[in-house]
C-alpha cells in the first residue's frame, strides 16, 4: 500500500491496538501573541533568539509560520481536526516556547495564570482529547511554585512545563528550587521544552541560522538537562522526574562518553563546580529522566533509546503544530517492535507517566 492510502487510513480509537498520545505538543494565548507582537514591534525585547524565533512565527506571511500562528491559538474543532486527520487520540498540550520566560515577572507571573485557565478550560471541555501541562513563571520560584500547586489541585493538570533557560539562567540554580520542590512533592513530572539558546551561546548559531528546532534547541535543552544531573540536583530532590523531548535532546547518545569523562574530571579535581555523585549521570537517565520523540520519527534512535534507557521511558510525542505530518505516524506505526513495546510507547507508557487514567 502506498504511504498515500497509509495516511488515508489513519484512525483514532485505537483499533490497530493502542491509542496515539502526542506528549509534547503546543498551544498559545492569544494574548501572549499580541503582546510578543507588539514587544518586538516596540524593541522592547532584545533577546537574539526570541526575535530570531518570534520575529518569524509572529509575522512571517509563509505557508508553514500561517498554519503554526493559527494552530498554536486553537483549543477547540481546528485543533480536533488536525488531531483527527493524524491519527492523534489525545494531546497532552502545553504553553508554547518561551512562553512566560521572557517576560518581567509580574507579565510572566500573569500570563501563566492566563494560560493555565484557558488550557484547563479547554481540557475539561474536551476531556478525553486533551490534557494540560502547567505553566508558571520560573523568574520568580515561590510564585512559581505556587501556581504550580494551584495548576494540579484545582485545575488538574498532572505534569509542568519549562521552556529551558529563563534569561540564560538553569533550575539547577537555588533560585529554582522551589519549582523543582514542588514538582517532587506534588508527583508531577517537569517537562524541559527548548528554548533558543541564550545571548551567551547562540551567536555561532545566529551566523549560520543553526539557532532553532534544528539544532540549537537541541543543544542548549540537553545542556539544561545535564546541568541539571552534574550539579548535584538529582541528588536533592531524587524522585523528581524530567522530561525532555526530540530523542532525549541527543543524550541517550552521548551516555558513555558523559559517564566516562564525569568520573575522570571528578578524579582530578579540575572543577570546584563538578563534585561527585551518587549514581553515575546515565542512571539518572535512566532513572530521573523519560524522552519522547517529538520531531524524530526515526525507528533507529527509538529503538536505540529503548535498549539503553529502558522501554518505559520513552514516549511518543508529534510536536504539533511545529511538525505534524501525517507521513511520521504511519511511518511510527510501522516500526519493527513488538506490540507490548509499542504499545507502552504510544499510550501507556504516557498513561502513566501523566496520570492519565486517575482523571475523571
Ligand atoms: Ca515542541
Amino acid at each position: 500500500m502506498s504511504i498515500e492510502n497509509d495516511v488515508k487510513a489513519l484512525r483514532t480509537g485505537g483499533q490497530h491496538g493502542y491509542l496515539r498520545i502526542a506528549t509534547e505538543e503546543a498551544f498559545a494565548p492569544p494574548e501572549m501573541i499580541r503582546m510578543y507582537r507588539r514587544m518586538i514591534r516596540n524593541g522592547e525585547i532584545k533577546d537574539p533568539g526570541f526575535l530570531s524565533l518570534w520575529g518569524f512565527y509572529a509575522f512571517s506571511k509563509s505557508p508553514r509560520a500561517k498554519f503554526i500562528f493559527d494552530s498554536l491559538q486553537d483549543l477547540g474543532e481546528k485543533r480536533l481536526a488536525d488531531m483527527d486527520e493524524r491519527g492523534i487520540d489525545k494531546q497532552i498540550i502545553a504553553l508554547t516556547s518561551p512562553g512566560t520566560q521572557i517576560l518581567k515577572r509580574d507579565q510572566a507571573v500573569a500570563l501563566a495564570e492566563l494560560a493555565n485557565d484557558q488550557l484547563a478550560e479547554a481540557c475539561r471541555k474536551y476531556p478525553d482529547r486533551f490534557a494540560g501541562m502547567a505553566a508558571c513563571a520560573p523568574q520568580d520560584g515561590k510564585a512559581a511554585a505556587k501556581e504550580i500547586e494551584r495548576g494540579v489541585s484545582k485545575l488538574g493538570f498532572n505534569s509542568v512545563i519549562i521552556n529551558s533557560h529563563t534569561n540564560g539562567h538553569y533550575l539547577d540554580e537555588p533560585q529554582f528550587w522551589p519549582i523543582l520542590e514542588a514538582a517532587e512533592a506534588l508527583d508531577v513530572p517537569i517537562y524541559i521544552h527548548p528554548n533558543t539558546p541564550p545571548k551567551a551561546m547562540i551567536k555561532p548559531m545566529l551566523d549560520a541560522g543553526l539557532d532553532g528546532a534544528i539544532y540549537g534547541f537541541g543543544v542548549e535543552t540537553s545542556l539544561h538537562a545535564l546541568r541539571l544531573i552534574t550539579r548535584g540536583v538529582l541528588d536533592r530532590f531524587p524522585k523528581l522526574q524530567i522530561i525532555i523531548g526530540h530523542m532525549g535532546e541527543a543524550l541517550p547518545f552521548w551516555q558513555y562518553r558523559i559517564d566516562y569523562m564525569h568520573a575522570a574530571t571528578v578524579r582530578s579535581k579540575r572543577y570546584d563546580v563538578m563534585l561527585p555523585l551518587q549514581r553515575k549521570p546515565s542512571e539518572y537517565l535512566r532513572e530521573n529522566y523519560y524522552m519522547t520523540n517529538s520531531g524524530v520519527a526515526w525507528e533507529p534512535a527509538i529503538k536505540f533509546t529503548q535498549a539503553t534507557v529502558g522501554v518505559d521511558r520513552v514516549v511518543y510525542a508529534m510536536d504539533y503544530p511545529y511538525q505534524c505530518d501525517p507521513e511520521e505516524v504511519v511511518a511510527l506505526d510501522a516500526m519493527k517492535m513488538s506490540a507490548a513495546t509499542k504499545k507502552k510507547f504510544f499510550q501507556t507508557n504516557a498513561e502513566k507517566l501523566f496520570k492519565l487514567k486517575k482523571k475523571k
